[in-house]
């Protein structure tokens, strides 16, 4: 135990930094955000809706068959119109919530150009990504119409490994660049972290996220050999705390050393398999409320808007369950950073940084529901706790942290 140290003082201390309208704003952005999750949901809806009411996937198809059937072709080419189709519709709505707003609460300084690039760039992936899942879920439901659920599951379950072990090598690379981090303090703090981790230190890269937001933050991503942990570049600007870089690496280094990307991929395919059972029997209810005329049924891929509606809807019921599961993973990461880097204040003051966007302090039932994260106020007593709970070891003699950096 630290004598004369107060946990809760602490905190409370550490909140009490946030100004007034700094908290008001940050509440703002934050309950804004969850009408985002039901207004997303809408859009994606109401667009779908609309594709499937112009019935210009049945025509598509119909075409595309008049002399022999091409399965295969068919989802392709539905599939392109679709999601083309969609990016127009929703794109006034996604302008507003993910560009404009980011921009009007100073979340971003990234321009309209900048940013509608990288919606064609996500449009283009979307479009590869999907194809090769859809074509191998339509086969599956025209040769195994009752048990296409179970199979598909496995099928998306080999699908969302793939996506995490691709990721950092032909994804992530489309929006930004990733560089090994320069010399220097930062770097040097980070190797050590990664070194006591059994981390190779070249698995440490530096990215550009300075483009698309202000944001001060790291992750990890890739899976099995391709596991890496990325820091945004905005943490490595002039006069960074070094403290705070070792409290937020220590925290990532924690998903990448307890492969929390393997128990997400689990946690995906568990909630397909529910969603694909509840898609096989909600589907030829959902087509007639919808309006769907001339879709043949569920093996028909003029009926893909209705699969969006059906993942819209249930995607925004998993939400709740989703955060819960994040949740958890996020406090045990922070747990792993307080035990190994044991930076209890430079975790604190990092996460000081992040009470913009995720207001620090809201109701249980709020946290439980809407925080993928847990909420700064607890994870602040956390570190406190910690606090509390291992002095610090004499620092270290003034002339080792006073040595220029070379
Ligand atoms: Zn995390």
């Amino acid at each position: 135990m630290t004598p004369g140290f107060d946990p809760a003082a602490a905190t409370a201390a550490y909140l009490a930094t946030i100004s007034p309208a700094a908290h008001a704003k940050a509440l703002a952005y934050t309950h804004g955000g969850y009408w985002l999750l039901l207004w997303d949901a809408v859009a994606s809806v109401a667009a779908a809706w609309i594709v499937l009411r112009t019935g210009v996937l049945v025509r598509l198809r119909a075409r595309l068959e008049q002399r022999r059937p091409r399965p295969f072709l068919v989802v392709f080419a539905v599939l392109a119109v679709f999601l083309l189709a969609d990016f127009v519709l929703e794109l006034p709505w996604n302008a507003y919530a993910h560009w404009w707003r980011e921009r009007q609460y100073g979340m971003t300084s990234q321009a309209l150009g900048g940013w509608l690039t990288e919606q064609a760039v996500g449009l283009g992936v979307g479009l590869v990504m999907l194809t090769v899942l859809m074509e191998a879920l339509y086969l599956l439901i025209r040769r195994a119409p009752r048990s296409w659920w179970l199979w598909g599951t496995g099928v998306t379950a080999i699908f969302i490994l793939g996506v995490f072990v691709l990721q950092p090598l032909y994804i992530e690379p489309l929006y930004n660049t990733y560089r090994p981090a320069p010399p220097g303090p930062v770097r040097d703090a980070v190797v050590q972290i990664a070194v006591a981790s059994h981390i190779p230190p070249d698995k440490i890269y530096v990215y550009n996220g300075s483009k698309q937001s202000n944001r001060y933050t790291a992750n990890a991503a890739g899976l099995f050999g391709t596991a890496r942990i990325a820091m945004s570049d905005t943490m490595f600007r002039e006069g960074v705390d070094v403290a705070e870089v070792k409290a937020v690496v220590g925290h990532e280094v924690g998903h990448y050393v307890m492969q929390h990307a393997l128990r997400d991929s689990a946690l995906l395919a568990a909630l397909a398999l529910v969603g694909f059972v509840l898609t096989d029997r909600l589907f030829p209810w959902v087509a007639r409320v919808a309006g769907a005329q001339g879709v043949r049924g569920i093996a028909d891929p003029a009926g893909y808007p209705v699969l969006v509606i059906l993942v819209a809807v249930l995607g925004l019921l998993a939400t709740p369950l989703v955060n819960a599961i994040t949740r958890a993973a996020e406090s045990e990461a922070d747990t792993y950073s307080l035990q190994h880097v044991n930076e209890p204040d430079g975790f604190a003051r990092a996460l000081m940084k992040t009470v913009a966007y995720r207001a620090a302090t809201p109701g249980p039932l709020e946290e439980a529901i809407f925080y993928n994260h847990p909420s700064v106020g607890s994870r602040l007593r956390k570190a406190m706790d910690w606090k509390a709970a291992h002095p610090a070891p004499p620092s270290a003699p003034p002339a080792a942290s006073a040595a220029p950096a070379g």
